[in-house]
C-alpha cells in the first residue's frame, strides 16, 4: 500500500515542514485521496473499510452537505452579524433535539462481558426519536416556540425508509425533567464550544474557581481544556495536574472499579474544599470516548449529577464524539443516561466535516454570561456556509433514519464482537451504545491486564487486510469502532469477519509470545507509570489524604 512516488514525496514534504508533533495514522501511514459512503480510497484506488470516523458522519463525499455548502458559498458566506432566515431554523431546530426529553433511563448495554448479553437499548427512543411528523421525539413537544421541523426543511420530503417505520412503536420510558436548552452559541471547532462553557461557568460561578472532570477524558486543544484533559495531562508530554482540577475516577464496569456516581461526587467536592476551593462545574461525556469507549453504568451519571447539582455545580455534556444519534437509543449521549446538563457542547458530526461546533445553554447561564457586557463575536461561527452544511447533515440524518440503523447495526456487531469475545483469550469485553463500540484486549481473561500492544498489532493487520480501526483509553488497549453511520449490516459483516480471520490465524502462539514481551516493555516504560498516576488519583480521592506526587 503506498508506494507511488506521489506517496513518498507527500510524506516526505509532510515530516518536513508540517508540525512534527502531529500524528499519522499506523506504521505505514496511509495516504487517502477520497472517500464515499464509509469507505476510503489510496491514491492507488485501494478500497479500505472505515470504522473510525466519525466526523463524516452521513458519509465521506456526502453530495447532499456538499452541495448545501457549495450552494451557499457561491451565495453569500458571511458572519452571524447579518440576520439571516437559515441562522435561527437551524438553532431551533438543534435546539428541540436537546430538549426533547426523550431519555431513557434503562439503558441496557452498558457491558457486554459476555456472548449475547447485549440487548441493547430496552424501549425509550431507540424506537421513536422522530415523530413522522418530523419532530425529535414522540411523546414530547420540543420545548422552543419553533415551529420548524426537519420535514420543513427537507427540500423535497420523502417517505420514510422501512427501517424507521417498523420501529415507530411509542416510547416506554419515562420522561425526565430537562433544564430547558433554551440558547445556542455556534463555533468552529469541539475545542472552541467546551472553552466557551469554561468561560460560561466562570461567569455564572465567580469564585467557583475548581473544575472536576472524568478519568482518561479529553476535551480540546486550548491551553484552558488541555488542564481539564486529563488524558492530555497525564499523557505522554503531559505536565499534570492543576490544583483547581480534580478527576473522578472512571468507572471500569468490566473490572467492577468506581463504579458509584455518588461517592465520586463528594469525593470531588471535598477533595476542592481540601484544595481550599469551590467547584463550579463538571465537564464529561456521557459516553465516554478516549477514556476507552466506556458505556457508564445505569444510574451513575444521574447520581454524580444530583450531587453535584445539589452543591451548585454546573453540569457539561460534551457530546462531541456521542451525540446526533450515534448512539443509536437516543439522539444524544446524555439522553442515553436520563440525565439533564446545564450546558451542552456538540462538534464533529456536526457539519460532516464543515468546520462547525455549538453550544447550547439555559437562558440563565447565556445571561449571565452576557452580563459584563462584553460580545462574544466568532469569525466564522455561525457562518452562513456553516450553517447551511449543518440543516444539511440534520436533514440526512432524519430521512435516513441513521439513528434507528446505528442501533441496529450496533446491536449486530455487539452480537457478533460477544461471539469473538467468547473464543478469543484476548478479547476481555465488548461494549458500546449503538455505533459507538469498544473491544477491550487483554493480556488474559483472568488478569485483565491492559494489552496495548496486542492491541496496537490487531489495528495494524486489520490494516493490513484494508479494515480501519483505532486505539484508544487511557492505556490504549482498547479498539475503537465509530464509523460513519452510514456503515450497514454489509460493513459490519466484513468487519467481524476480518477480525475473526486475524485472531483465528494470525494470532498464532509465538504471535502472542513476542507480544507479551512487548506488553512488559511498553508497560514499564508507557502505561505502567499513567496506571500508577490513575491509581494514586483514587487514593487520594477516596482516602481525602493528600497526594504526594499529583
Ligand atoms: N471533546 C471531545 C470528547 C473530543 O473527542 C474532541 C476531539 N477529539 C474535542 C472535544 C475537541 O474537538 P476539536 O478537535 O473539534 O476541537
Amino acid at each position: 500500500d503506498g508506494a507511488s512516488s506521489v506517496y513518498s514525496a507527500a510524506l516526505a514534504a509532510r515530516r518536513r515542514s508540517y508540525g512534527p508533533n502531529t500524528s499519522l495514522s499506523y506504521e505505514q501511514p496511509l495516504m487517502i485521496v477520497r472517500g464515499s459512503g464509509t469507505y476510503l480510497y489510496n491514491d492507488q484506488g485501494v478500497q479500505y473499510l472505515d470504522c473510525v470516523n466519525n466526523v463524516s458522519h452521513v458519509g465521506h463525499g456526502n453530495a447532499e452537505v456538499a452541495a448545501s455548502a457549495s450552494a451557499q458559498l457561491h451565495t453569500l458566506n458571511t458572519n452571524s452579524r447579518y440576520l439571516h432566515p437559515d441562522l435561527p431554523r437551524y438553532t431551533e431546530l438543534l435546539l428541540s433535539s436537546l430538549n426533547a426529553g426523550c431519555s431513557n433511563s434503562s439503558n441496557s448495554s452498558s457491558s457486554c462481558s459476555s456472548a449475547g448479553s447485549c440487548s441493547g437499548i430496552s424501549g425509550g427512543c431507540g424506537n421513536g426519536s422522530y415523530s413522522r411528523a418530523g419532530a425529535w421525539c414522540s411523546d414530547t413537544p420540543p420545548a422552543t416556540n419553533s415551529s420548524s421541523t426537519i420535514s420543513e426543511i427537507q427540500p423535497q420530503p420523502q417517505p420514510q425508509p422501512q427501517r424507521q417505520q417498523q420501529h415507530q412503536t411509542p416510547s416506554s420510558s419515562s420522561t425526565i425533567s430537562q433544564p430547558s436548552l433554551e440558547v445556542l452559541y455556534l463555533v468552529c471547532s469541539g475545542s472552541e464550544a467546551n472553552d466557551l462553557a469554561l468561560r460560561i461557568i466562570a461567569a455564572a460561578r465567580p469564585g467557583a474557581t475548581h473544575l472536576a472532570v472524568m478519568g482518561g477524558a479529553y476535551h480540546g486543544h486550548t491551553s484552558a481544556l488541555i488542564q481539564v484533559s486529563p488524558y492530555k495531562f497525564w499523557g505522554q508530554g503531559g505536565t499534570g495536574r492543576q490544583p483547581h482540577v480534580h478527576v473522578v475516577p472512571c468507572p471500569d464496569p468490566y473490572r467492577g472499579e468506581n463504579l458509584d456516581g455518588r461517592a465520586s461526587a463528594r469525593a470531588v467536592l471535598a477533595a476542592a474544599a481540601r484544595a481550599g476551593g469551590r467547584l463550579g462545574g463538571f465537564l464529561c461525556e456521557s459516553v465516554l470516548s478516549c477514556g476507552g469507549q466506556v458505556v457508564l453504568p445505569q444510574g451513575y451519571l444521574q447520581e454524580l449529577y444530583d450531587e453535584l447539582r445539589r452543591a451548585g455545580v454546573l453540569l457539561v455534556a460534551d457530546e462531541v464524539q456521542c451525540g446526533f444519534g450515534r448512539c443509536g437509543g437516543a439522539f444524544w449521549g446524555f439522553q442515553t443516561q436520563g440525565v439533564a446538563p446545564d450546558i451542552v457542547t456538540m462538534g464533529k458530526p456536526i457539519g460532516n466535516g464543515y468546520p462547525l461546533a455549538a453550544l447550547a445553554t439555559t437562558r440563565e447561564l447565556a445571561a449571565a454570561f452576557a452580563a459584563p457586557g462584553m460580545e462574544y463575536f466568532n469569525t466564522y461561527g455561525g457562518s452562513t456556509a456553516a450553517v447551511a452544511a449543518g440543516l444539511a447533515v440534520l436533514r440526512v440524518i432524519q430521512r435516513d433514519g441513521l439513528q434507528h440503523h446505528a442501533h441496529r447495526v450496533g446491536e449486530y456487531l455487539l452480537s457478533g464482537l460477544g461471539r469473538l469475545r467468547a473464543a478469543h483469550e484476548v478479547v476481555g469485553d465488548v461494549r458500546g451504545l449503538g455505533l459507538f463500540l469498544g473491544i477491550e484486549i487483554v493480556r488474559d481473561k483472568a488478569s485483565k491486564r491492559h494489552a496495548p500492544a496486542t492491541a496496537r498489532w490487531l489495528k495494524e493487520r486489520m490494516k493490513a487486510r484494508r479494515v480501519l480501526l483505532s486505539t484508544d483509553g487511557p492505556y490504549d488497549n482498547v479498539l475503537k469502532i465509530k464509523p460513519p453511520l452510514v456503515f450497514g449490516i454489509t460493513e459490519a459483516e466484513i468487519l467481524l469477519g476480518q477480525l475473526s480471520e486475524v485472531l483465528d490465524q494470525e494470532l498464532t502462539t509465538d504471535v502472542r509470545q513476542q507480544l507479551s514481551q512487548r506488553e512488559d516493555e511498553v508497560w514499564a516504560s508507557v502505561y505502567g507509570p499513567r496506571y500508577l498516576q490513575y491509581r494514586e488519583n483514587e487514593r487520594m480521592l477516596y482516602s481525602g489524604l493528600p497526594p504526594a506526587r499529583l
